[in-house]
């Protein structure tokens, strides 16, 4: 006797599957036999898409940050994504705070700690050397094993001040001194140069803004993508969305898919004014911006399933799997004409749109605005 059985879920590749739930954690997969008993059935009917749970890599959620807050289970759940990782909103000062309330949320929440011990107390939160204290980093670290999945740093000329690349060298040193845990670097407006960045970057490493459309841009004048991000790529550092309110560009995404560079996570840098008020609105409506740039369903999927598990090495997570966590994410995919804007006025004409239906999070199911009135989970 299963918890649960999802019948006739739709794949990304198309593919019809049937996905069992005990305990918490997928416990059969594949056609199971009619005779398959449990407690709960999701008669999907093959109208509804199953993928492993959505992991949105770049969020922020702390609630009490006083610059980019919202509610984990809004960017969460309520939106069909499993797991958040908030990227840097705190730091060694108020990581446990926000460990507490991550904690009695229905969705998963990680926190990628800050490597300034104030987090995003202030929009420059790197410029004064003295709040960055590996010490105090470690300790948080420590403290929250399996919280803390990585570190953040924001290398930007508004957020660095006079410091230049030396908040890197010492995220890079953090970095180290942790066991190698995923660094996550944001990039903007100049200095420090994209270039002297990346040349410190490569394995273990998340460039976060990828397709922003600033100067400071992966590709040259010419469209190509610079040398360094090439190189840096190859010791193994892996390209972020970070859409948010101002670093996504549909022109340079489509420069760099059009060259083979895909993006590795899809992340929303959702929070609440970006969340309401748009361009981000939720990682579901990013997800559908890259089937209007030529991304497959299935190549958006991986880049929040198992290419977000893997690089943020989540155990258990984005993979529909037998003994995986049961974190599931049911969605629709709606056909219609849509437009998309990203963050520097370009718009883009789409078919497609992910609608989430529900999120299921270690089995417990969770029906968004929409999935609440859809017949799939009407009785
Ligand atoms: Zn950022
Ligand atoms: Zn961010």
């Amino acid at each position: 006797m299963y918890d649960m059985i999802i019948r006739a879920g739709r794949l990304g590749n198309g593919q019809l599957v049937d996905v069992a739930i005990k305990h918490g954690k997928i416990a059969a997969l594949g056609a199971l036999p009619e005779s398959t008993e449990a407690k709960q059935t999701l008669t999907l009917g093959g109208q509804v898409h199953v993928s492993a749970g959505w992991i949105d890599g770049h969020t922020h959620c702390y609630p009490a940050s006083p610059l980019y807050h919202d509610e984990p289970d809004k960017v969460g759940v309520a939106s069909g994504v499993t797991t958040v990782i908030d990227a840097g909103s705190t730091g060694a000062d108020d990581v446990d705070d926000f460990q507490r309330i991550a904690a009695t949320c229905k969705t998963r929440v990680h926190a990628l700690l800050n490597i300034s011990r104030i987090g995003l107390l202030r929009q420059n939160e790197l410029a004064d050397p003295a709040d960055i204290d590996p010490a105090l980093a470690q300790a948080a670290i420590r403290r929250h094993p399996g919280f803390i999945v990585g570190i953040k740093a924001r290398m930007s000329g508004s957020v660095v001040g006079e410091s230049g690349l030396q908040p890197l060298r010492m995220a890079k040193q953090i970095q180290q001194a942790n066991g190698n845990l995923p660094l996550m670097v944001h990039v903007g407006n100049t200095p420090p140069d994209l270039d002297e960045i990346v040349a410190l970057l490569g394995e273990g490493d998340l460039l976060t803004h990828c397709f922003n459309g600033k100067p400071n841009r992966i590709l040259t004048p010419a469209g190509e993508l610079r040398l360094a991000v090439r190189e840096a790529m190859r010791r193994g550092l892996l390209l972020d969305i970070g859409h948010g309110g101002a670093s996504f560009s549909f022109e340079v995404a489509e420069l760099a898919i059009a060259q083979g560079i895909l993006p590795h996570t899809i992340s929303s840098d959702i929070y609440c004014k970006n969340r309401i008020k748009g361009p981000v609105y939720s990682l579901a409506h990013v997800m559908s911006k890259f089937f209007a740039i030529g991304m497959t369903l299935e190549q958006v999927l991986a880049c929040v399933t198992h290419q977000a598990a893997d690089a943020l090495r989540l155990p258990g997570k984005g993979r529909l799997e037998v003994g995986a966590d049961a974190d599931i994410t049911l969605f629709e995919v709606s056909c219609g004409p849509t437009l998309f804007t990203d963050t520097e006025a370009g718009i883009r004409n789409g078919d497609r749109q992910l609608l989430p239906l529900a999120a299921l999070v270690g089995g417990a199911l969770v029906l968004t605005h929409y999935g609440k009135s859809h017949h799939a989970f009407c009785v």
